[in-house]
């Protein structure tokens, strides 16, 4: 019996190929909760992103044995409800991993060589050789704080670059480090010996301003900060302080502790890369977060 699958937001159109090949898909995209439920209960599986609301209500009427979610969060799923009733629920955080771990690599190298503001410079029909004198990656110490995922992934391509890769994580061993040429050592050594920081963990209560006023004066004043995980991980308005007096050379900043960060002061500044939140922005990425899904439920199903 192929299973019937309904998938409510926007997937990958790879995906939702892969989803036909052994399973009977329905695509309805901007269903009502209460349409949801009027449907829900012919489904075996449910795929959905952001958009769709998984209440305690859609659950309870289902017949679920399984729900996707195609990327990270899980907060518009009601997992307790899911629990109760023994559906599984997956996702793909896994699907952003090569994409965060790149535009850390080329952000930081925007940064050393000053790419973007001879770009500008160039635009406006200037030729400024002398001004956009930079740096190499080759021989620097890049330190890691977090050292799942994406950490690991950052770690080959500095070593890769000839860096010298410090990580902080305490949720591994020593041996896990050196398993990838790393030494583990703890925060604030990190922090003092690095030429690069780059931050890879989550957002929790324990993370949160992780990095503050005190930690940010710790690093060189040559250091270049990179935040391509949350905002909230940094404070910053003492990173603005930092960087304006340079205690620290620059920082590479993909996500804000405000979205877009409208009125912040770190706009302002020379020294900064800043994206505005493009660590998934690749279509693989955006492919990879549609089959992993359809991958896990494919093998639920067989199993
Ligand atoms: P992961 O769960 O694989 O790794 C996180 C690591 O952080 C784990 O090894 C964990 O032990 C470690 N950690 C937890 N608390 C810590 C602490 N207090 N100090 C040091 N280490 C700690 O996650 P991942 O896939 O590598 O992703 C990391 C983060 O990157 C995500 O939580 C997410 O916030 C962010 N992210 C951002 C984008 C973007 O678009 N910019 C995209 C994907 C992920």
């Amino acid at each position: 019996m192929r299973p019937k699958i309904l998938i409510t937001d926007r997937i990958h159109e790879v995906a939702i190929e892969e989803a036909r090949g052994f399973a009977d898909v329905d695509l309805n995209f901007g269903l009502s909760h209460e349409e949801l439920i009027e449907k829900i209960g012919k489904y075996d599986a449910l795929i959905v992103r952001s958009g769709t609301k998984v209440t305690k209500e859609v659950i309870e009427k289902s017949n679920l044995k399984i729900i996707g979610r195609a990327g990270v969060g899980l907060d518009n799923i009601d997992m307790e409800a899911a629990r109760k009733r023994g559906i599984m629920v997956v996702n793909s955080p896994e699907a952003s991993t090569i994409s965060v771990a790149e535009l850390v690599i080329g952000s930081l190298i925007a940064l050393m060589r000053n790419i973007i503001q001879a770009h500008t410079s160039m635009k406006e029909g200037k030729w400024e050789r002398s001004k956009f004198m930079g740096n190499e990656l080759f021989g620097k110490t890049m330190g890691i704080i977090g050292f799942g995922r994406i950490g690991r992934e950052v770690a080959l391509r500095a070593i890769a670059f000839g860096m010298d890769v410090l990580v902080y994580d305490p949720g591994i061993t020593g041996e896990d480090a050196r398993e990838y040429n790393c030494r583990l050592l703890d925060l604030d050594e990190l922090l003092k010996n690095s030429d690069i920081v780059t931050l890879h963990v989550p957002l929790t209560d324990a993370t949160r301003g992780m990095i503050d006023e005190r930690r940010l004066n710790m690093m060189k004043n040559s250091a270049i900060l990179v935040n391509i995980a949350r905002g909230g991980l940094v404070d910053e308005e003492a990173l603005y302080r930092v960087l304006k007096e340079n205690k620290i050379k620059g920082a590479v900043l993909d996500v804000f502790e405000e979205e877009p960060p409208r009125g912040s002061k770190l706009l302002g500044l020379d020294n900064v890369v800043l994206t505005p939140h493009l660590g998934a922005s690749t279509d693989e990425a955006q492919i990879n977060a549609g089959t992993v899904v359809v991958e896990k439920i494919k093998n639920f199903f067989r199993e």
